[in-house]
């Protein structure tokens, strides 16, 4: 694996080559502590069976040549290809017959389970012997599955080649901090790909790399190695945010602020600066950019730099993934939330949850989802993003899901939810009245 995480030989294994399933029993959860009872969940979904998907990222194809281009007002040439490399920047592609050596977006063939008993009444997950075949890999099924000229007519519609204005854009900047302090959730995959769909839909966006692993960097494919100026110049040497933000390439509206390595020592040194908490607050304010949308990708903690970004904010975006361990941290960061809003930010709000890697065969993604919505309400966005190996592939090319394969699963949940965060955010502008 190279400094920027990429992998010269594609068949690296990644997280969907693990055929154990993580189901376990699943106690109703709720943040203010005492459990609610179960939440209800039809005792009729489905058994659940496959085997691993394989290989998580694909094998090199074979350059397509004739491929089709679509041009567009702004200049940009979007090829419709398969990608060949993993330099080929935004070379969104439709899909197309699988080849020999192609990983598909589909389970491999079910394996029926035989003998499986039952499992009982009111308990979640599958049985052991259902477990042991649990593929992380949502299988597609035929609705899932459409034909391929509908999945070209969506890729066209999520690159939005014309270059409008598809999204409405908000009436003033919007700072979202996508946070919570679990890893591994999905948040620099939902800053990435949300960042993403409401650039290519005419919105002015900055993603600050807040995470010291550059995740986000990765994902944008923005330069983020030793000696690249990056938001630890920002937060600790009063650098302003203009001179360390990167435009993202083939993404005229999309700009991002990255992190390097330096970053990690920032928790300890910002202990000693001055207005510490505020550090980035201050920084964001004085960008002249105009954006819509400001994402901050915070570090799986509640340290400074989580704490800094709630501070610069005003709409707290939390991804949970439908599993019950994401759940378990909640308790503690909306508390955290609480504490920066009574302190030093009260306009600051919990405005979206997203949830993600949501894997449907499973009773434990269901009642993840009722519990989740049941609390949140309308905060939770009907978009849900399904766990889809597109979305684990596409950073290993430096690309994000909208851009690597925009007719899949993946791209299209993330257009989903970035249309429905547009939405919200003119019918009720957030924060507005702090
Ligand atoms: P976090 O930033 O919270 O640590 P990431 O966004 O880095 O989480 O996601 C963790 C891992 O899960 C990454 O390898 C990512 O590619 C993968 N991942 C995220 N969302 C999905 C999804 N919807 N389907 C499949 N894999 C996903
Ligand atoms: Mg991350």
């Amino acid at each position: 694996m190279h400094d920027d995480g990429r992998y010269d030989d594609p068949r690296v294994t990644g997280s969907a080559g693990d055929p154990v399933s993580r189901e376990t029993d699943y106690p109703s959860w709720s943040p203010a502590g005492p459990s609610r009872g179960p939440s209800t969940r039809p005792p009729d979904c489905d058994p659940v069976v496959g085997r691993d998907s394989g290989p998580a990222l694909p094998t090199a194809r074979p350059a397509a040549d004739g491929s089709t281009r679509t041009g567009n007002s702004t200049g940009r040439v979007i090829p419709i290809r398969r990608n060949t490399s993993a330099s080929a920047r935004f070379e969104p592609s439709v899909p197309q017959q699988p080849t020999p050596d192609a990983v598909p977006d589909v389970a491999p063939e079910p394996v029926p389970v035989t003998d499986t008993p039952a499992t009982p009444a009111g308990a979640y997950g599958p049985t052991v012997t259902e477990a042991a075949y649990v593929s992380r890999e949502t299988p597609t099924r035929e609705e899932d599955d459409p034909p391929l000229a509908m999945e070209a007519m969506r890729a066209v519609q999520i690159l939005n080649p014309s270059g409008e204005v598809t999204m409405p854009r908000p009436e003033r900047t919007r700072v979202m901090c996508v946070a919570n302090q679990k890893g591994g959730v999905g948040k620099t995959t939902t800053t990435v790909n949300l960042a993403v769909a409401l650039a290519l839909h005419g919105n002015r966006v900055l993603v600050v790399d807040l995470d010291p692993q550059g995740n986000a960097s990765t994902g944008l494919n923005v330069p983020h190695h030793t000696g690249v100026p990056d938001v630890y110049d920002c937060l600790i040497n009063s650098v302003p945010l203009e001179e360390v933000a990167q435009g993202v390439e083939g993404i005229p509206n999309l700009w991002c602020v990255p992190a390097t390595i330096d970053l990690a020592g920032a928790e300890i040194e910002l202990v000693s600066v001055v207005a510490r908490e505020s550090r980035l607050a201050r920084a964001i304010a004085a960008y002249p950019g105009h954006f819509d949308y400001v994402f901050i990708d915070c570090p799986p903690s509640l340290g400074l730099l989580t704490v800094n970004a709630l501070v610069a904010a005003q709409e707290v975006l939390i991804p949970i993934q439908c599993e019950y361990y994401a759940l378990e941290g909640l308790n503690q960061l909306i508390n955290n939330i609480n504490l920066v809003r009574q302190h030093l930010n009260p306009r600051l709000e919990v405005s979206t949850i997203l949830l993600t890697m949501y894997d449907r065969r499973t009773r434990l993604a269901d009642a993840v989802e009722q519990d989740v919505r049941n609390h949140f309400g309308d905060k939770v966005l009907q978009a849900v993003i399904p766990r889809n190996v597109r979305v684990s592939e596409a950073p290993s090319y430096g690309q994000s899901v909208m851009t690597y394969d925009p007719g899949s699963r993946g791209a299209t949940s993330y257009f989903e939810a970035a249309q429905e965060i547009a939405e919200r955010g003119v019918k009720e502008p957030v924060s507005r009245n702090a």
